[in-house]
């Protein structure tokens, strides 16, 4: 396998290309969108030349990096010709499905498509293809070139020569991958969203304010950001979907979303991406100044 397509050029697909094509894999990079394919570039390239100011890779290893990504508007030219496929477009369970349905039409049976999906069943994923023993999750963590992790969901019907092949994979990328089985919210974050949500509780009950329950986290248990500020980085409204999931995958109230996440995605307070959540990030993302609503 020397020659893998990313689906979907945002966030996690650029980090996703950036770590295929740094450890020496010709990567097809596709997006709908020029200016999503544009932008990877260019993170990419700000991102390795960090590293190489770093000193942890040479200027030879950033344009090779570089050179061994192409960008592609059309997803069939872009997966032929590879071994495996990683889809990581936007979390919406109808496009996944499209996206796969199309993509095991247009590729040869023996190619591996892979999910980077946080929340969607991969055995869900699988059954609109006609190789569902093909058919896996590669969870990658944000920011990829630099997390370790990669969670690698088998789905009801997946292989274990496919896992196998995934797992070796994973490692030939600098990664530590961890095998888990296809439940609702994997076990990344069936552990962490409870915790935020718990947090979330927390605060909405008057037990403490944001600061305190980051402090006690941060302080008193070594995580290196709080549980409010870390809902507030992964976006308020993934972690009220990814609850949502769960709370209907396992019809369990232990994750139900606090009415209080509900009212503040109702309310568009999404955290850094909108410029406010828990914290206010209207001045950026360096300093931590709690937003008016909870002062
Ligand atoms: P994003 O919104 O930053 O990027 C999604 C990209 O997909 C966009 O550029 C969009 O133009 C593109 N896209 C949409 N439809 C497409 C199509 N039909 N073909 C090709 N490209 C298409 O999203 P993201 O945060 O990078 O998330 C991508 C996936 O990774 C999701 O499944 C998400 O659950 C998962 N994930 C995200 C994180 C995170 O921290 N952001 C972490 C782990 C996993």
């Amino acid at each position: 396998m020397e020659k893998v397509a990313v689906i979907g050029a945002g966030t996690m697909g650029n980090g996703i290309a950036h770590t295929f094509a740094q450890s020496g894999f010709k990567v097809n990079l596709i997006d709908i969108s020029q200016e999503a394919l544009d932008k990877a570039l260019a993170t990419i390239s700000k991102n390795l030349d960090r590293m190489v100011a770093k000193e942890k890779i040479t200027e030879e290893d950033k344009n090779n990096t570089i050179g061994n990504i192409n960008t592609h508007t059309d997803m069939m030219a872009g997966v032929e010709d590879v071994g495996l496929v990683v889809e990581a477009a936007t979390e919406n369970v109808d496009l996944k499905l499209k996206i796969f349905k199309s993509i095991d039409d247009a590729t040869s049976d023996d190619v591996i498509l892979a999910s980077n999906t946080s929340s969607i069943s991969i055995t869900k994923i699988a059954a609109v293809t006609n190789r569902p023993d093909k058919v896996i999750g590669m969870h990658f963590m944000n920011p990829v070139p630099i997390m370790k992790l990669v969670e690698i969901i088998r789905g009801y019907s997946t292989s274990d020569k496919v896992t196998n092949t995934i797992m070796e994979l994973s490692k030939k990328l600098g990664k530590t991958p961890t095998e888990v089985n296809d439940y609702p919210g994997f076990v990344a974050n069936r552990i962490l969203m409870p915790m935020i949500n718990e947090a979330i509780i927390t605060l909405h009950e008057g037990v403490a304010g944001v600061e305190e329950i980051d402090t006690v986290m941060k302080l008193g248990m070594a995580h290196p950001m709080g549980p409010l500020q870390l809902a507030d980085f992964i976006g308020l409204d993934v972690c009220l979907s990814i609850l949502n999931v769960m709370y209907d995958g396992f019809g369990n109230s232990k994750y139900a979303p606090c009415p209080l996440l509900v009212n503040m995605v109702e309310a568009s307070k999404m955290g850094v991406k909108s410029g406010e959540g828990f914290y206010s990030w209207s001045h950026g993302t360096k300093e931590l100044i709690v937003s008016d609503q909870f002062k």
